[in-house]
C-alpha cells in the first residue's frame, strides 16, 4: 500500500502554491477528472453569458465514417461534452463504403458552413481513405483537433493556434496543479504527431509550463530504461499496457500516463478495461505526482476539444487572439 496525499480538487490546486516534486513526501494524484470538470464549468459559464446576451452558442461537428466501436464511443462522448457545456453539436454519419471524394466533399461543406465553428473527422478512417488528404482539406480556422500542418506549424513557432487536444490537456493539467517544470528533465516516450512530438515542443518552449530540457524517446531509443530513470517528468505515450515499470522511474518523479489500451476484462459489462502504459501500483509509490488511467489524461483531452471549439467560435466572432 502507498499513501495518496492531497487528492486535491483541481480548483484547490489552481489556487494553491507552486508544488515542487523534489519536496513532496507522498504520491499525489493529478486528477484529470476533477480538473476537466472545472474546465467544463468555466466553459458552461461562458456559454450561459452568450445565451443571456442573445448570441448563438459554439457549434462543434464530427464526421464519423463507418461503425468502429471505439470511434462511436469517442464521438458519443464528444456530443455528451457539448451538451453538458451548452454547445450545439452535429454528427455526420457516413457509411464505411463512403468514397474519399465524397468525404472530402462533406469536409468542404463544413468548411463553408458558417454555423459550424469547428469540426473533427474521427480517426481511424477506412483503409481506402487517405487520412492525410482529409486532414489537409480541413480549414485551419475550424481544425479544432489541431492536426493540420498550419496549426502544427503555428504551435511550433509559439504563435496562436489550435493545439492538439492531448498535449494541450497535459499542459493544462501541469499548469492547474502548478507543477514546476522549469529546468526539469522531461522524457517523452512516444513520438506520434498527435501526442509525443507536439508535447515535446510545448514542454521545451520558453513558457510556463515549459522550459524543460526534453528528451523524446521511441522504439529505436537505446537504453530507454536508463533514460526514463533520469527523468524528473516522465510522459508515457506508447500504447503498451504496463510498459513503464518501477525501475524506469526515479524517486520523486512526476509521471503522466497517456496510454489507453483496451484490454479484455470478462468482469466488465463492456468486456474490456482501459490500461495505461504505466504499471501504476508499482510506480506510484516512487512518484511525487502521477496520473491515473482512467481519470487522468483522457478527460483533459476531452476538455481541450471544448476549449478549442470555444476559441474557434470567439475567433469567428472577430475576437483577436484568444
Ligand atoms: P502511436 O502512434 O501509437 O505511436 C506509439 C509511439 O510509441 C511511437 O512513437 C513508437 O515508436 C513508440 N514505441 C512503441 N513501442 C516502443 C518501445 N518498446 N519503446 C519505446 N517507444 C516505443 O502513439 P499515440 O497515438 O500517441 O498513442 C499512444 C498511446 O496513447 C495509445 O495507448 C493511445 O491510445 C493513447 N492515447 C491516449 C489519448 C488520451 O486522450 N488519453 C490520446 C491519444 C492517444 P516509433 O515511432 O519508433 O514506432
Amino acid at each position: 500500500m502507498f499513501i495518496i496525499a492531497g487528492l486535491s480538487q483541481a480548483g484547490d490546486a489552481a489556487s494553491g502554491v507552486s508544488v515542487s516534486f523534489m519536496e513532496s513526501k507522498a504520491v499525489q494524484i493529478l486528477d484529470g477528472k476533477s480538473c476537466s470538470k472545472q474546465i467544463r464549468r468555466e466553459i458552461s459559464d461562458q456559454v450561459a453569458h452568450l445565451r443571456a446576451a442573445g448570441k448563438r452558442v459554439p457549434h462543434l461537428a464530427a464526421i464519423l465514417v463507418g461503425d468502429d466501436g471505439a470511434s462511436e464511443t469517442y464521438v458519443a462522448n464528444k456530443v455528451r461534452d457539448c451538451d453538458e457545456v451548452g454547445f450545439d453539436s452535429t454528427v455526420l454519419r457516413l457509411d464505411a463504403t463512403t468514397s474519399e471524394a465524397e468525404l472530402l466533399a462533406r469536409v468542404a461543406e463544413l468548411n463553408a458552413d458558417e454555423s459550424i465553428d469547428g469540426f473533427i473527422v474521427q480517426v481511424p478512417l477506412p483503409g481506402h481513405i487517405d487520412e492525410q488528404k482529409v486532414t489537409l482539406a480541413i480549414d485551419t480556422a475550424k481544425d479544432v483537433d489541431g492536426f493540420g500542418p498550419e496549426n502544427v506549424g503555428l504551435m511550433c513557432l509559439g504563435l496562436p493556434s489550435f493545439v492538439t487536444a492531448t498535449p494541450n490537456g497535459i499542459m493544462e493539467l501541469l499548469a492547474r496543479y502548478r507543477i514546476e517544470t522549469e529546468g526539469r528533465h522531461c522524457v517523452v516516450a512516444g513520438r506520434s504527431n498527435i501526442v509525443g512530438t507536439p508535447l515535446s515542443i510545448l514542454l521545451s518552449r520558453n513558457s510556463r509550463p515549459g522550459n524543460c530540457t526534453v528528451s523524446i524517446a521511441h522504439s529505436r531509443t537505446r537504453d530507454l530504461k536508463a533514460l526514463c530513470a533520469s527523468a524528473d517528468i516522465l510522459i508515457a505515450a506508447i500504447g503498451r499496457p504496463g510498459f513503464i515499470t518501477s525501475d524506469m522511474v526515479r524517486e520523486g518523479a512526476v509521471v503522466i500516463d497517456v496510454g489507453t489500451t483496451r484490454v479484455a476484462d470478462a468482469g466488465r459489462p463492456s468486456g474490456f478495461r482501459l490500461a495505461g502504459d504505466v504499471d501504476f501500483d508499482a510506480v506510484a509509490p516512487k512518484c511525487s505526482w502521477i496520473t491515473p488511467v482512467p481519470g487522468g489524461v483522457g478527460p483533459m483531452t476531452r476538455a481541450s476539444l471544448l476549449q478549442n471549439t470555444l476559441k474557434a467560435y470567439r475567433r469567428a466572432q472577430g475576437e483577436n487572439d484568444v
